[in-house]
Protein backbone atom coordinates (compact mmCIF):
# COMPACT_ATOMS: atom_id res chain seq x y z
CA UNK A 1 0.00 0.00 0.00
CA UNK A 2 1.38 3.82 -0.80
CA UNK A 3 2.08 5.92 1.82
CA UNK A 4 -1.04 7.82 3.39
CA UNK A 5 -1.13 12.03 1.53
CA UNK A 6 -0.34 14.01 4.51
CA UNK A 7 -1.01 17.76 4.63
CA UNK A 8 0.36 20.04 7.28
CA UNK A 9 -0.58 23.79 7.33
CA UNK A 10 2.22 25.95 9.69
CA UNK A 11 0.15 29.06 11.16
CA UNK A 12 0.81 31.68 13.52
CA UNK A 13 -2.55 31.99 16.03
CA UNK A 14 -5.79 30.12 16.81
CA UNK A 15 -7.90 31.14 14.13
CA UNK A 16 -5.52 31.62 11.12
CA UNK A 17 -6.57 27.56 10.31
CA UNK A 18 -10.50 28.50 10.33
CA UNK A 19 -10.02 32.01 7.89
CA UNK A 20 -6.73 31.21 6.48
CA UNK A 21 -6.62 27.74 5.07
CA UNK A 22 -9.79 26.04 6.86
CA UNK A 23 -11.54 25.37 3.24
CA UNK A 24 -8.29 23.36 2.38
CA UNK A 25 -8.08 21.65 5.45
CA UNK A 26 -11.84 20.27 5.36
CA UNK A 27 -11.85 19.56 1.98
CA UNK A 28 -8.23 17.01 1.92
CA UNK A 29 -9.65 15.55 5.54
CA UNK A 30 -13.09 14.73 3.75
CA UNK A 31 -11.26 13.05 1.07
CA UNK A 32 -9.18 10.86 3.68
CA UNK A 33 -5.92 12.86 3.12
CA UNK A 34 -4.02 13.32 6.86
CA UNK A 35 -4.30 16.93 7.44
CA UNK A 36 -1.93 18.34 10.36
CA UNK A 37 -2.01 21.99 12.09
CA UNK A 38 0.88 23.47 13.64
CA UNK A 39 0.40 27.12 15.46
CA UNK A 40 3.48 28.69 16.97
CA UNK A 41 0.81 30.99 19.45
CA UNK A 42 -1.48 31.08 21.47
CA UNK A 43 -3.17 34.07 21.12
CA UNK A 44 -2.94 35.68 24.22
CA UNK A 45 -2.25 39.33 22.60
CA UNK A 46 -5.52 39.84 21.10
CA UNK A 47 -8.76 41.27 21.68
CA UNK A 48 -11.39 39.80 23.56
CA UNK A 49 -14.96 39.98 21.70
CA UNK A 50 -13.19 43.09 19.99
CA UNK A 51 -12.01 44.58 23.49
CA UNK A 52 -7.81 45.39 23.18
CA UNK A 53 -5.81 44.27 26.39
CA UNK A 54 -6.00 46.74 29.17
CA UNK A 55 -8.92 48.87 27.54
CA UNK A 56 -12.04 47.22 29.59
CA UNK A 57 -12.56 44.74 32.24
CA UNK A 58 -14.31 42.78 29.97
CA UNK A 59 -11.33 41.81 28.47
CA UNK A 60 -10.24 38.48 31.14
CA UNK A 61 -6.08 39.01 30.41
CA UNK A 62 -3.63 37.21 28.27
CA UNK A 63 -3.18 33.79 30.15
CA UNK A 64 -6.78 33.49 30.21
CA UNK A 65 -6.89 34.59 26.87
CA UNK A 66 -4.50 32.06 25.99
CA UNK A 67 -6.61 29.51 27.55
CA UNK A 68 -10.00 30.57 26.07
CA UNK A 69 -8.02 30.40 22.48
CA UNK A 70 -6.86 27.19 22.54
CA UNK A 71 -9.79 25.64 23.82
CA UNK A 72 -11.59 27.73 20.25
CA UNK A 73 -8.77 26.40 18.09
CA UNK A 74 -8.84 22.52 19.46
CA UNK A 75 -12.81 22.96 18.79
CA UNK A 76 -11.88 24.38 14.96
CA UNK A 77 -9.69 21.94 14.29
CA UNK A 78 -11.62 18.80 14.97
CA UNK A 79 -14.65 20.75 13.14
CA UNK A 80 -12.46 20.84 10.25
CA UNK A 81 -11.28 16.97 10.93
CA UNK A 82 -7.84 18.04 11.94
CA UNK A 83 -5.66 15.02 12.58
CA UNK A 84 -3.43 16.31 15.21
CA UNK A 85 -2.64 19.57 16.41
CA UNK A 86 0.79 21.10 17.87
CA UNK A 87 0.93 24.60 19.42
CA UNK A 88 4.49 25.36 19.70
CA UNK A 89 3.56 27.81 22.50
CA UNK A 90 5.55 30.93 21.37
CA UNK A 91 4.16 34.55 23.00
CA UNK A 92 1.50 36.18 20.30
CA UNK A 93 2.65 39.40 18.70
CA UNK A 94 6.20 38.08 19.30
CA UNK A 95 7.01 35.73 17.27
CA UNK A 96 10.03 37.77 15.04
CA UNK A 97 11.97 37.97 17.73
CA UNK A 98 12.28 34.73 18.44
CA UNK A 99 15.47 32.87 17.80
CA UNK A 100 14.98 31.55 14.00
CA UNK A 101 17.51 28.35 14.27
CA UNK A 102 15.41 27.42 17.47
CA UNK A 103 12.28 27.66 16.00
CA UNK A 104 12.90 26.55 12.41
CA UNK A 105 14.64 23.37 13.68
CA UNK A 106 11.15 23.21 16.26
CA UNK A 107 8.87 23.12 13.14
CA UNK A 108 11.95 20.69 11.05
CA UNK A 109 11.59 18.02 14.23
CA UNK A 110 7.48 17.75 13.66
CA UNK A 111 7.67 18.17 9.92
CA UNK A 112 10.23 14.76 10.62
CA UNK A 113 7.56 13.06 12.80
CA UNK A 114 4.25 13.72 10.48
CA UNK A 115 6.54 13.33 7.30
CA UNK A 116 4.00 15.55 5.38
CA UNK A 117 4.08 15.44 1.15
CA UNK A 118 2.31 18.88 0.97
CA UNK A 119 3.04 21.89 3.51
CA UNK A 120 1.27 25.35 3.58
CA UNK A 121 1.79 28.84 5.17
CA UNK A 122 1.46 32.44 5.43
CA UNK A 123 3.33 33.96 1.93
CA UNK A 124 6.11 36.58 2.98
CA UNK A 125 4.05 39.47 3.02
CA UNK A 126 1.95 38.05 5.75
CA UNK A 127 -1.06 38.66 3.85
CA UNK A 128 -1.73 42.16 5.44
CA UNK A 129 1.69 43.00 6.73
CA UNK A 130 1.27 40.97 10.13
CA UNK A 131 5.04 40.03 11.69
CA UNK A 132 4.03 36.86 12.70
CA UNK A 133 3.04 36.31 9.91
CA UNK A 134 5.77 37.24 7.71
CA UNK A 135 7.98 35.15 10.25
CA UNK A 136 6.01 32.12 10.69
CA UNK A 137 6.60 32.09 6.76
CA UNK A 138 10.00 32.42 6.95
CA UNK A 139 10.70 29.55 9.97
CA UNK A 140 8.24 27.10 8.29
CA UNK A 141 10.62 27.54 4.54
CA UNK A 142 13.60 27.03 6.62
CA UNK A 143 12.07 24.42 8.46
CA UNK A 144 11.13 22.25 4.96
CA UNK A 145 14.59 22.70 3.82
CA UNK A 146 16.23 21.74 7.19
CA UNK A 147 13.93 18.71 7.47
CA UNK A 148 15.66 17.69 4.69
CA UNK A 149 18.99 17.69 5.48
CA UNK A 150 20.57 15.25 7.26
CA UNK A 151 23.34 17.27 8.17
CA UNK A 152 21.20 19.99 9.95
CA UNK A 153 23.13 20.64 12.90
CA UNK A 154 20.63 22.33 14.64
CA UNK A 155 18.61 19.77 14.74
CA UNK A 156 20.58 17.46 16.53
CA UNK A 157 19.63 18.42 19.97
CA UNK A 158 15.53 19.30 19.34
CA UNK A 159 12.47 16.84 19.49
CA UNK A 160 12.76 14.45 17.32
CA UNK A 161 16.05 14.46 16.11
CA UNK A 162 16.36 10.90 15.83
CA UNK A 163 13.74 10.48 13.27
CA UNK A 164 14.89 10.21 9.44
CA UNK A 165 15.39 13.65 7.31
CA UNK A 166 12.57 14.44 5.40
CA UNK A 167 11.86 16.38 2.42
CA UNK A 168 8.57 17.97 1.95
CA UNK A 169 7.98 17.47 -1.73
CA UNK A 170 5.48 20.77 -2.35
CA UNK A 171 4.86 24.22 -0.14
CA UNK A 172 2.64 26.66 -0.47
CA UNK A 173 1.79 29.90 0.33
CA UNK A 174 -1.73 31.37 0.96
CA UNK A 175 -2.06 34.05 -2.18
CA UNK A 176 -5.08 36.36 -1.78
CA UNK A 177 -6.58 38.22 -5.09
CA UNK A 178 -8.96 40.67 -5.29
CA UNK A 179 -12.46 39.25 -5.11
CA UNK A 180 -11.27 37.54 -1.92
CA UNK A 181 -9.86 40.24 -0.57
CA UNK A 182 -12.85 42.37 -0.96
CA UNK A 183 -14.82 39.63 0.77
CA UNK A 184 -12.30 40.12 3.91
CA UNK A 185 -12.76 44.00 4.02
CA UNK A 186 -16.08 43.43 4.46
CA UNK A 187 -15.96 40.90 7.35
CA UNK A 188 -12.79 42.80 9.35
CA UNK A 189 -13.09 45.86 7.68
CA UNK A 190 -9.93 47.84 6.93
CA UNK A 191 -7.10 44.88 7.62
CA UNK A 192 -4.42 47.23 8.68
CA UNK A 193 -1.21 46.41 11.04
CA UNK A 194 0.37 49.28 12.32
CA UNK A 195 3.78 48.14 13.00
CA UNK A 196 6.89 50.45 14.17
CA UNK A 197 4.31 53.33 13.10
CA UNK A 198 3.89 52.19 10.07
CA UNK A 199 0.32 51.03 8.32
CA UNK A 200 0.76 47.72 7.05
CA UNK A 201 -2.44 46.80 4.17
CA UNK A 202 -3.44 43.83 2.96
CA UNK A 203 -1.62 42.69 -0.15
CA UNK A 204 -3.56 41.47 -3.10
CA UNK A 205 -2.41 38.74 -5.57
CA UNK A 206 -2.42 39.55 -9.13
CA UNK A 207 -4.66 37.10 -10.59
CA UNK A 208 -1.74 35.51 -12.43
CA UNK A 209 0.54 34.76 -9.46
CA UNK A 210 -2.20 32.17 -7.98
CA UNK A 211 -0.31 29.21 -9.35
CA UNK A 212 -3.15 27.07 -7.75
CA UNK A 213 -7.04 26.86 -6.78
CA UNK A 214 -8.49 24.86 -4.40
CA UNK A 215 -12.66 24.19 -4.88
CA UNK A 216 -13.79 24.12 -1.07
CA UNK A 217 -17.30 25.04 -1.97
CA UNK A 218 -18.97 21.34 -0.85
CA UNK A 219 -16.80 21.98 2.76
CA UNK A 220 -18.36 26.16 3.12
CA UNK A 221 -20.73 25.13 6.13
CA UNK A 222 -17.71 23.37 8.04
CA UNK A 223 -15.45 26.20 7.45
CA UNK A 224 -17.93 28.32 8.96
CA UNK A 225 -19.06 26.26 11.80
CA UNK A 226 -14.83 26.31 12.73
CA UNK A 227 -14.87 30.37 11.96
CA UNK A 228 -17.58 30.43 14.57
CA UNK A 229 -15.42 28.17 16.94
CA UNK A 230 -13.04 31.47 17.59
CA UNK A 231 -16.13 33.31 19.60
CA UNK A 232 -13.35 35.48 21.57
CA UNK A 233 -12.49 36.92 18.02
CA UNK A 234 -15.18 36.93 15.87
CA UNK A 235 -17.54 38.90 18.20
CA UNK A 236 -15.55 41.96 17.76
CA UNK A 237 -16.56 41.50 13.72
CA UNK A 238 -19.80 42.32 13.05
CA UNK A 239 -19.63 42.33 9.82
CA UNK A 240 -18.45 38.52 9.72
CA UNK A 241 -21.57 38.31 10.99
CA UNK A 242 -23.55 39.66 8.48
CA UNK A 243 -21.69 38.84 5.51
CA UNK A 244 -23.52 39.10 2.17
CA UNK A 245 -24.01 35.48 0.05
CA UNK A 246 -21.31 36.94 -2.33
CA UNK A 247 -18.78 37.68 0.28
CA UNK A 248 -19.52 33.92 2.03
CA UNK A 249 -18.86 32.76 -1.03
CA UNK A 250 -15.87 34.69 -1.85
CA UNK A 251 -14.56 33.68 1.76
CA UNK A 252 -15.03 30.21 1.47
CA UNK A 253 -15.36 28.32 -1.64
CA UNK A 254 -12.26 28.43 -3.50
CA UNK A 255 -8.71 28.95 -1.90
CA UNK A 256 -5.90 30.06 -3.69
CA UNK A 257 -2.07 29.79 -2.96
CA UNK A 258 1.45 29.93 -4.56
CA UNK A 259 3.46 27.30 -5.00
CA UNK A 260 6.58 28.02 -3.43
CA UNK A 261 8.79 25.01 -4.16
CA UNK A 262 7.62 21.58 -5.67
CA UNK A 263 10.18 18.47 -6.26
CA UNK A 264 7.51 17.05 -8.13
CA UNK A 265 5.90 19.42 -10.87
CA UNK A 266 5.45 22.53 -12.04
CA UNK A 267 5.33 24.64 -15.22
CA UNK A 268 2.81 27.41 -15.79
CA UNK A 269 -0.72 25.78 -15.97
CA UNK A 270 -2.89 26.52 -12.82
CA UNK A 271 -3.34 23.24 -10.17
CA UNK A 272 -6.48 21.89 -8.76
CA UNK A 273 -5.13 19.93 -6.06
CA UNK A 274 -2.08 20.39 -3.95
CA UNK A 275 -1.43 16.75 -4.56
CA UNK A 276 -1.20 17.34 -8.04
CA UNK A 277 2.36 14.99 -9.01
CA UNK A 278 2.22 13.28 -5.97
CA UNK A 279 -1.15 11.02 -6.43
CA UNK A 280 -0.26 7.48 -8.22
ZN1 LIG B 1 -2.97 35.28 12.39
Amino acid sequence: MSDPLRLVAILAHPDDESLGVGGTLARYAAEGVETYVITATRGQSGRYRGVRQGEGADHPGAEALARIREEELRAAAATLGVRDLTLLDYVDGQLDKADPVVVSGLIAGHLRRIRPQVAMTFPPDGSYGHPDHIAICQFATAACVAAADRNAAFLRDGPFADHEPHAVSKLYYMATPAGPWAAYQEAFKKLVSVVDGVEREAVVWPDWAVTTVIDTRAHSDTVWKAVTCHDSQIAGYEGLRHLSPQAHEDLWARQHFYRAFSTVNGGRRRETDLFEGLRP
